[in-house]
């Protein structure tokens, strides 16, 4: 898993250490308020528009996250580790063992119930649920599926579970969370082995991440036992030195041989990880720049699934990165200034969704504005925003 305390929240030290802390009895309330906050980072089921729209949290709980659900519904999750204990050595994880952090874990019947009290009284829609590897990976899995079970057995819960996969368990607990859970993830975290063999000694990427994925997509293929259960998966950007031109090769791997449902990024946060990985050397312009990096490798995914673009459309610089300052789809209509202006009122909708500023939404309007007459400016299209702005100058009427 990817995950990280809260700079605020219970205090990271970037000395390693190799005893743990642990909590002498805390209560459950407490025990949430820190696995929760660990769990921040995991982002798997949260994708905004905005740079910081998927770290919010819920205004009533800490644990209660605001999320676009795979299908991409809105709603709002419980949101946790069951553990943030952890034997791993993954240098952009501030929960890796030698980390001298406050430690604690609850139980799966305990967590469960902290669950359904919240669900019962209507203030969460579902679960999400991860957890670091304080033992093995198998065991770790084993408690998840076990909490997900106590919910589906003996609580005949029917509603939203989404499990964390832990890289490295075995086929038979993999299998089992699939029966349990609606939607599961296994971070990639990384495009290729090269670039993860350099934060982690003891993940293996072929094994551990990319044959269960591999797994989970024949399990869960059209017709089989699991078609139901979603398969989604996330990069951390920025924390292996990696290029976006290599993420986004990978992404279009997975979408088109993995059929992975989603692919989520969260940037890695400088200061949360080992000192000697490149995430920690990268010279930034701006603290803000990681995030908007993260942005623009999430409207790259929408232009790969919802617009038509292909791998080749998209545009790099010379180092295989996206530009900061412009959003991709201008970025390639600026290459191609051949294809513009537009016709707004004769172009295919497939040539108005690669102008700057429509998305399939407004395309629609056009289209059905289209046939009450001619559209004579932009003004026609009603309220003119940024975004229609941003398209009057690549469009003629
Ligand atoms: S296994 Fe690695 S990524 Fe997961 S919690 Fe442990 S150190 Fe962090």
């Amino acid at each position: 898993m990817t995950a990280g305390p809260s700079p605020q929240g219970i205090g990271v030290c970037r000395k390693p250490r190799v005893m743990t802390a642990i909590i002498s009895k805390p209560d459950s309330q407490r025990k949430l308020e820190i696995l929760s906050a660990d769990a921040q980072y995991d982002l798997a089921c949260a994708c905004g528009s905005r740079d910081d729209e998927h770290r919010r949290r819920g205004g009533d709980g800490r644990w209660i996250y605001p999320v676009t659900l795979p299908n991409g519904g809105k709603s709002v999750l419980f949101k946790t580790l069951l553990s943030n204990v952890c034997a791993g050595d993954c240098g952009y994880c501030p929960l890796r063992e030698q980390m001298d952090i406050r430690r604690c874990s609850l139980s799966p019947e305990r967590l469960a119930n902290i669950f359904l009290d919240y669900y019962n009284r209507k203030k969460v829609f579902g679960l999400f649920l991860s957890s670091a590897v304080p033992v093995s990976a198998n065991a770790a899995m084993d408690r998840l599926n076990a909490t997900a079970g106590i919910l589906r057995k003996k609580h005949r819960f029917r509603g939203y579970i989404h499990l964390k996969i832990i890289p490295g368990a075995s086929e038979a607990a993999i299998e089992e969370a699939l029966s349990l859970a609606t939607a599961v993830s296994l971070n990639i975290e990384t495009p290729g082995e090269k670039k993860l063999a350099g934060l982690s000694n003891k993940k293996n990427y072929i094994q551990d991440i990319i044959e269960p994925m591999k797994l989970i997509s024949r399990l869960t293929a059209r017709g089989s036992r699991y078609s139901k259960v979603k398969q989604t998966t996330q990069f951390i950007v920025g924390a292996a030195g990696e290029s976006d031109a290599e993420i986004v090769k990978y992404m279009g791997g997975l979408y088109d041989r993995l059929r992975m449902h989603r692919v989520y990024f969260s940037a890695y946060q400088k200061g949360l990880g080992d000192e000697s990985i490149p995430g920690e050397q990268a010279k930034l312009e701006k603290p803000t720049d990681m995030f908007t990096r993260e942005h623009r490798l999430y409207q790259v995914d929408f232009l790969l699934r919802k617009y038509g673009f292909r791998e080749s459309d998209i545009v790099f610089d010379r180092k295989g990165n996206l530009s900061l300052t412009l959003d991709p789809k201008e970025a390639w209509a600026r290459s191609h200034p051949e294809l513009f202006p537009v016709n707004m009122n004769c172009a295919s909708d497939s040539e108005l969704l690669r102008v700057p500023g429509l998305g399939p939404v407004t395309v629609k309007r056009i289209l059905k504005r289209r046939k009450a007459g001619r559209i004579r400016s932009i003004e026609d299209m009603g309220r003119v925003g940024g975004r229609l702005q941003k398209a009057e100058k690549y469009l003629v009427f």
